[in-house]
């Protein structure tokens, strides 16, 4: 190992915060498209179901517009039969024959007023399903557009991200190089245990820039000094004073 150079803790701390920040420009692009997929996945899935709504109204709506032929042609049999009745009316040939061809005519009289009644209601009942169509079809349409607009919203992020994606992944990897094998090892462990895969931090307004707990004065200025390794004590993050994070640049 007499060969190998020794980093100075600045050094070790700066390789650690350039791996962090690219880390980061990794996670960002990663949360960009999480969202994205799931939101245009959802989107579909609503549209599907209007687009089966819809479908299943013009149904009920066909449903009831052939009910209403069956009872226009009920009409039209009865109101034949009634005038075949009124016919054989004017030739019976007793009081008897005359109370029942009389009791015909009522009962196909009442016959024409219940499908009336039934072709009014089913009528009612289209207005109130052409309006539920309508509302389908508005809610449908508005979806579309949202769909589109997240769509193209996705595609682009992944056209744009693509390259940038490829780049940082290259340069991480450099980065990693550059980094003491123990410590990386602290790094990608410390990582994986916080969903904003901080694990090197600043001090930010005298606490900890991952879980806010409060740093010492005296702890502040140890970190300040860039003398040893320091993690945070609430959370185990590798801690930096602000002047180093602010040195690390990542394009
Ligand atoms: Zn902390």
């Amino acid at each position: 190992m007499a060969n190998v150079k020794e980093f100075s803790v600045e050094e070790k701390l700066s390789s650690l915060l350039n791996l962090q920040k690219i880390e980061s420009k990794l996670d960002e692009i990663q949360i960009l498209k999480g969202e994205l997929p799931i939101e245009v996945s959802d989107l579909e899935d609503e549209i599907h179901g209007l687009h089966a709504r819809q479908t299943r109204i013009e149904e009920e709506i066909n449903g009831i517009q052939e009910f209403i032929e069956q009872k226009k042609n009920l009409i039209k049999d009865s109101q034949a039969l009634i005038k075949k009745y009124e016919k054989q009316s004017q030739n019976v040939k007793n009081n008897r024959e005359f109370e029942a061809v009389n009791k015909e005519i009522e009962l196909q009289s009442l016959e024409v007023k219940l499908a009336e009644k039934h072709i009014k209601d089913a009528n009612e009942e289209i207005a109130e399903k052409a309006r539920l169509l309508e509302n389908a079809k508005k809610a449908l349409g508005s979806k579309e557009g949202n769909l589109k607009h997240k769509k193209g919203e996705l595609e682009k992020i992944i056209a744009e991200t693509e390259k940038e994606e490829k780049d940082y992944n290259k340069v991480a990897q450099d980065a990693r190089d550059q980094v003491d094998p123990r410590l990386l090892t602290s790094f990608e462990r410390i990582r994986k245990n916080y969903r904003n895969g901080l694990s090197v931090v600043p001090i930010v307004r005298d606490a900890c820039g991952g879980c806010f707990n409060a740093i010492p004065p005296q702890r502040q200025s140890e970190i300040r000094q860039r003398k040893k390794i320091i993690v945070c004590e609430n959370c185990g993050r590798i801690l930096v004073d602000e002047e180093l994070n602010d040195s690390v640049h990542v394009k």
